[in-house]
């Protein structure tokens, strides 16, 4: 029975992150561990609301409450069961969910006077790091096996959920990917320092042991045409993201020196893999601007530091979000205020309400600086604000200004989907597309997201397909296509 006073005996606490020098001379995660009995008076915390507003934050319908207590009671076996009922990758979400559930918890309405939300993230990526560790985690073949096959395109978090799902449930299951290793943007987008890639890997071999197939480096629409696709399976799920990064088209652009995020990341992560010994796109001894004050762009900023960049500054276009939750985003929606993640914490300078005029060269045709200017909110539109035009000396540009859908070439011009207006392949009410036995999940569907929605999506999805090929299904299905963040 939970301890309805447990908030006011403990404090929301969270685990040190290591010292700053120390952390950015090696990738490892920032994390320092917390003790079981620290993590113990956390979830000690959760009231068990008679209606959990935690839930409204969490597109997987996690049962937050009920691994909360199990934890407070020192059941961790059966608290890992709970929290698998509801998410195939709580190591993925525990890390790298910036946690909307936190944000609608009950003790989030008035932080001041209750020190905060329920640690949520901590206790779950406690359950199943521990889980792992006591060799609870294992794989969990189907009973039995249908004679249905099934494609899934793309290996990111959309795509296995939707895979594993659908191994479970007795179909033959085939993930193609097309980079060289599996795992989406968890694998060469999101930096070793935010997740360690062996959580990754080692999800990886329990669905190679629950019996679902792999394929990489193979594109599929290049090496494998859609034809023979749809001939050789039963379905397709495409779970292929959002992977066309928005570009800025200034004079300029054409510099050396001048580089999308994902063009970035990637070989970064490659050194960690050990396929490289350094990055080709290295900040090393450099001044980096980086153009996108979010996530992508934080991810840039620690990735910059650790390769040891002379200076960063991170621009953004809107102007500096309040210190506390706005009334414009009142509880328990996700809130608008300034968010300082573990890269801010290391170092370089945040601007706000800037944008770029145009880039600036050197004899050599290499980026030596970007000029802006300070822009201001007016009828609807960002408009210079006269006199504020400078120059900031660089030599190094990123740009982490999200993302303008799916990509159309190959495979999807190839199979004929509809997109809609936002660039998205368009599904209906059961993840189809406009080709008849096509689905699709994850951010190809949604437009860039969250590891969460795509985990929800991909679950979704896969009771679609089920339901497609057997006529129904005992799959959860968390969340509709439409289903919106509560925002
Ligand atoms: C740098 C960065 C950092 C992020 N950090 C976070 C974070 O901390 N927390 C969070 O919640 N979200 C984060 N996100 C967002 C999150 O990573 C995405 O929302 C999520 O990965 C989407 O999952 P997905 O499975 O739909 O697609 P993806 O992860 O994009 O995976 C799609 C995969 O499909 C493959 N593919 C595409 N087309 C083909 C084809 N024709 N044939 C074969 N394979 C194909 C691609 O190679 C890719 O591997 C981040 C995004 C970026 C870019
Ligand atoms: S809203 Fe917060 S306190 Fe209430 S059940 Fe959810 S986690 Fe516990």
């Amino acid at each position: 029975m939970p301890d309805p006073r447990g908030f006011l005996r403990a404090e929301r606490a969270l685990p040190q992150r290591r010292p700053v020098d120390v952390r950015i001379s090696d990738w490892h995660e920032v994390y320092e561990a917390f003790s079981p009995e620290q993590i113990r008076a956390q979830a000690g915390r959760c009231m068990d609301c008679g209606i959990p507003f935690c839930h409204n934050g969490c597109p997987l319908g996690n049962l937050i409450p009920e691994w909360n207590d199990l934890v407070r009671g020192d059941d961790w076996r059966t608290a890992i069961e709970r929290l698998h009922a509801t998410n195939n990758f709580p190591e993925f979400t525990g890390r790298l969910c910036p946690a909307p559930r936190e944000a609608a918890c009950v003790l989030a309405i008035d932080p001041g006077l209750t020190s905060g939300a329920v640690a949520i993230k901590q206790v779950e990526v406690e359950i199943i790091d521990r889980a792992w560790d006591e060799g609870w985690v294992v794989p969990r073949p189907a009973a039995n096996r249908s004679d249905r096959s099934v494609a899934v395109i793309g290996s990111g978090p959309a795509g296995l959920a939707a895979a594993q799902q659908l191994t479970r449930a007795g179909h033959s299951v085939t993930v193609y990917e097309r980079a060289d290793r599996l795992g989406g943007l968890l694998r060469y987008g999101i930096p070793e320092f935010k997740m360690e890639k062996r959580h990754l890997d080692r999800r990886l071999e329990q669905m190679r042991a629950e019996g679902t197939r792999f394929v990489t480096s193979c594109d599929v629409g290049v090496d494998l045409s859609a034809g023979a696709l749809r001939s050789s399976y039963d379905a397709v799920l495409l779970a292929g993201g959002a992977t066309v990064g928005r570009d800025l088209p200034a004079p300029g652009r054409d510099l050396a020196g001048i580089h999308l995020a994902m063009e970035y990341l990637p070989p970064s992560n490659r050194v960690q893999e050990g396929d490289l010994s350094a990055s080709p796109i290295s900040a090393a001894g450099k001044r980096v601007v980086i153009i996108g004050g979010g996530d992508t762009g934080a991810d840039c900023l620690g990735t910059a530091h650790r390769q040891g960049a002379a200076g960063v500054h991170q621009l953004e276009i809107l102007p500096e979000p309040p210190g506390a939750r706005h009334g414009s985003t009142p509880w328990p929606t996700w809130p608008l205020m300034m968010r300082s993640g573990s890269a801010h914490e290391e170092g370089g300078e945040r601007v706000f309400a800037v944008n770029t005029e145009r880039f600036l060269g050197d004899h050599d045709g290499a980026v030596r600086a970007i000029v802006l200017h300070d822009v201001e909110f007016v009828e609807g539109r960002f408009v210079p604000v006269e006199g504020t035009e400078r120059e900031l000396p660089c030599e190094l540009v990123l740009l982490a200004m999200g993302f303008t859908g799916a990509q159309r070439e190959g495979l999807l011009s190839e199979l004929e989907v509809s997109f809609d207006q936002r660039g998205n392949v368009v599904r209906d009410d059961a993840w189809q597309t406009t080709v008849p036995g096509v689905f699709v999940a994850g951010d190809m569907g949604r437009g860039q997201s969250l590891i969460v929605w795509a985990i929800a999506e991909g679950r979704a999805a896969a009771a679609a397909v089920d339901a497609f090929l057997t006529g129904s299904s005992m799959l959860p299905a968390p969340i509709r296509p439409t289903t919106m963040a509560l925002c």
